[in-house]
């Protein structure tokens, strides 16, 4: 078997979870949307399932194969439907679904539900990705009311910069959105996700949408100190299964990405960019080998990646390899490739799942 393993510690999962609804102090959905960051959308749903209030997800194929495993919790779809023919399944899944445009509340118009819909009214209150503008929103809400295909309609909007707390742009988001509902009957509002629950305590509404912190990573920059009690969820971790000794001013994998510089003992891990660790964080990536940090050197490859073992003697064949978990946070190596932590979480794959 080939030794790569994505572990992943449900017990963790459902810390953080309790953590962010804590700092939340409300109810809050568990977000499982991208098969739940990498980390198994099934597995994870089931581990929450007695603690969560909800789960959401970015489209009808992820909620479908949660409620096949079985998952009863409410879903939101947060993207809404696609297309109007989904608007059925939406009905006989009983699924809550975002409206966040003129073509998805016309869908709702115009449907035939057995009941009515739960609709998640998407404000852009300034990312300007989806929802609608704040002059438009009270129109829209009212139009849902009157088509009578809506039961409860939740007020929603998402930060583009919560992760940067001392950006102002959080604050006028908010204060964009709370003069732009206004004037509307009371109900339901959802505005944080994992950012905005760890540092801002003016989007504390009914509901927060937690994705990342759950897995146990921050979405915050470093410096902050409201994540420290998080707890990564995935280890991914492999072995070293071939050693070699270079002198000096030798190539090492492809390109001429990394010549070595001093006698060097390299360490071949059986992880590579087509298992979801990023090409680009090549040469002075962390790695932690048979507990010690160290490094990639040369450039990742498909299939596997290369390791410096020069400093630690006892390391060598058969080495355990953690390329991310406690100690080697999957946000480090993203910063390495340019990236940020969810990319590389979201694209683990042809690993073995240990789930514990
Ligand atoms: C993905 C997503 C979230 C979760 O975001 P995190 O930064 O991972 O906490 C929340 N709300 C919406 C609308 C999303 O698409």
């Amino acid at each position: 078997m080939r030794p790569l393993i994505a572990t992943i510690k449900l017990d963790n999962l459902r810390h953080n979870y309790e953590l962010a609804r804590a700092a939340h102090g409300d109810k809050t959905l568990a977000v499982l949307k991208a098969n739940a960051y990498g980390h198994g959308a099934v597995r994870c749903a089931q581990a929450l399932a007695d603690i969560a209030d909800g789960f959401a997800v970015a489209c009808l194929e992820e909620a479908q194969q949660l409620r096949a495993a079985g998952i009863a919790k409410p879903i939101l779809l947060l993207e809404g439907v696609f297309e109007a023919e989904e608007l059925q399944l939406v009905d006989e899944l009983d699924l809550w679904m975002a409206v966040a445009s003129e073509r998805q509340l016309a869908m709702v118009e115009t449907a035939q539900p057995s009941k009515p819909f739960n609709i998640w009214l998407m404000m852009d209150s300034g990312m300007h990705r989806e929802g609608f503008l704040p002059q438009d929103y009270q129109a829209a809400w009212r139009r849902l009311e009157a088509s009578g295909k809506a039961g409860k309609i939740t007020k929603m909007t998402h930060f583009a910069r919560a992760d940067e707390p001392d950006v102002p742009m959080t604050f006028s988001q908010l204060e964009m959105f709370d003069a732009a509902t206004r004037g509307l009957p009371a109900g339901d509002e959802s505005v944080a996700n994992s950012a905005g629950i760890l540092c801002h305590p003016r989007a504390q509404r009914n509901w927060g949408r937690v994705g990342i912190a759950l897995y146990g990573v921050t979405p915050l920059s470093a410096g902050f100190e409201q994540d420290k009690a998080l707890r990564p969820v995935m280890r991914f971790s492999s072995k070293v299964f071939g050693v070699r000794e270079l002198g000096i001013g030798e190539p090492i994998g492809y390109g001429d990405n990394f010549i070595t510089h001093r006698p060097t003992r390299v360490g071949l891990v059986a992880c590579g960019y087509a298992d979801g660790y990023p090409r680009l964080a090549s040469s002075g990536s962390p790695a932690l080998i048979d507990g010690k940090r160290s490094q990639l050197i040369g450039r990742v490859s498909m299939d596997m990646l290369t390791v410096d073992l020069t400093d630690l003697p006892e390391a060598g064949m058969g080495s355990e390899v953690e390329l991310w978990g406690e100690a080697v946070s999957v946000n480090e190596v993203a910063a390495n490739a340019g990236t940020i932590g969810y990319e590389p979480l979201c694209n683990v794959k042809r690993a073995h799942f240990v789930y514990v």
